[in-house]
């Protein structure tokens, strides 16, 4: 059986890229991987849109984030988190857990935070050093307008403009200097389609110069070492050779497509998942709907459990679902990364018939042509 990945991350990985991960390993220091780091570094600034340096550290996404807080702020700082599902959340409790004074800002899951609400957040809370929103809330498939956030804090304080971009990169528009962002972090194995184990931080000099009267403790989380490491195009430790050499031939991939191309196609495949299930007479869960990451509610009747071991044992295919209070209430389709329109009619037609197995009524093949039209638009 073909197994077929539809997750926001881990994503699937290009054929090109993973022959090139299974090359033999190379030294670090040796000039061959200073010449594939300065190329990583040159095309992440043009993934991220930036002339700004933008850090290849080696964990997971979640370590991205973890560094900015360790970095940047000092213990009894005030930072202000917009929480509207599991990432947000993760965004307050982590700078808690150093002693950084939280505002949490919560949004109703399903819903994008506005401007107004971080205004009215900011005016509240004048001493707040930074203000951290996920561009893409992938447990609800929600996204958040980032470049009028980014607007409203630029204009109304001098807090830092933080951006969990983690299955946002390289799905929704991301112009990081034009829109005044100071801190945008991504992982390896959502948009950027290589397996788990990096993540990226872009730095404005705003937020590198805040750097230097940070007194949370770090080390191996020290950006300001990334930083000098990143201007030799080096990396303070061993990084994931094998990863990089995966990343560059990912990253190589998305500047032949063009990042304008990249987010159109992101947008185009959300649109003709989103009229597959619609014409189905299934409802989506988000107001605000990510190009990432489509949720979906669970039709009356359909359970869960059944709905998902008939996609995975009979047809190959891994999906998400709900979290916390969705759990067994809404499932998650994920077009994050190396997919196509055919893919999408892949999905549905899987979709189509797990749904018809588990005694959900419609007309069959009303889901596939409502992809196929919307692509042909
Ligand atoms: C996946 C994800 C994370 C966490 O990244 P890990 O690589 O799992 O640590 C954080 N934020 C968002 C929006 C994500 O989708």
């Amino acid at each position: 059986m073909k197994k077929r990945l539809f997750t926001p991350g881990p994503t699937p990985v290009p054929e090109t890229v993973m022959l090139k991960m299974a090359e033999p390993i190379i030294h670090h220091r040796n000039p061959e991987f200073g010449e594939i780091l300065t190329r990583v570094h040159q095309n992440l600034q043009y993934l991220f849109q930036t002339i700004q340096p933008v850090v290849v550290l080696t964990c997971s996404g979640t370590g991205g984030v973890e560094s900015t807080f360790v970095s940047l702020f000092s213990p009894g700082d005030t930072i202000i988190t917009a929480n509207g599902g599991k990432f947000g959340e993760r965004w307050v409790k982590m700078p808690k857990a150093y002693g950084v004074n939280v505002v949490e800002l919560k949004i109703e899951w399903g819903k994008g935070v506005t401007p107004d609400e971080i205004l009215a957040a900011l005016k509240a809370h004048p001493d707040a050093k930074a203000v951290y929103v996920v561009h893409s809330e992938t447990s609800t498939g929600t996204a958040t307008d980032v470049k009028s956030i980014a607007k409203v804090i630029r204009e109304n304080s001098n807090a830092l403009v933080c951006v969990d971009g983690i299955t946002a990169v390289g799905a929704h528009e991301m112009k990081f200097d034009e829109w005044g962002i100071d801190v945008c972090v991504t992982g390896s194995q959502k948009g950027l389609m290589i397996p788990p184990g990096l993540a990226f931080v872009a730095l404005s000099k705003r937020a590198i110069d805040k750097m230097e009267s940070s007194t949370l403790p770090k080390f191996y989380f020290d950006l300001r070492k990334a930083v000098k490491s990143w201007q030799g195009n080096d990396t303070p430790w061993t990084p994931a050779v094998s990863l990089i050499i995966g990343v560059d031939a990912a990253l190589q991939m998305l500047r032949a497509e063009g990042i304008e191309n990249i987010w159109t196609r992101h947008e185009r495949l959300a649109n003709g998942i989103r009229a597959g299930v619609t014409a189905l007479g299934l409802k989506l869960f988000s107001d605000s709907p990510s190009f990432a990451v489509t949720p979906v509610w669970l039709p009356a009747g359909v359970e869960w459990k059944q709905f998902n071991k008939i996609l995975k044992s009979k047809y190959g295919i891994t999906i998400a679902g709900g979290q916390d209070d969705y759990a067994g209430k809404i499932f998650r389709l994920s077009h994050l990364g190396y997919y196509d329109e055919f893919d999408m009619v892949t999905m549905i037609t899987a979709l189509e018939m797990t749904l018809k197995e588990c005694g959900y009524v419609f007309e069959t093949g009303k889901g596939v042509q409502a992809v196929i039209t919307s692509f042909q638009q």
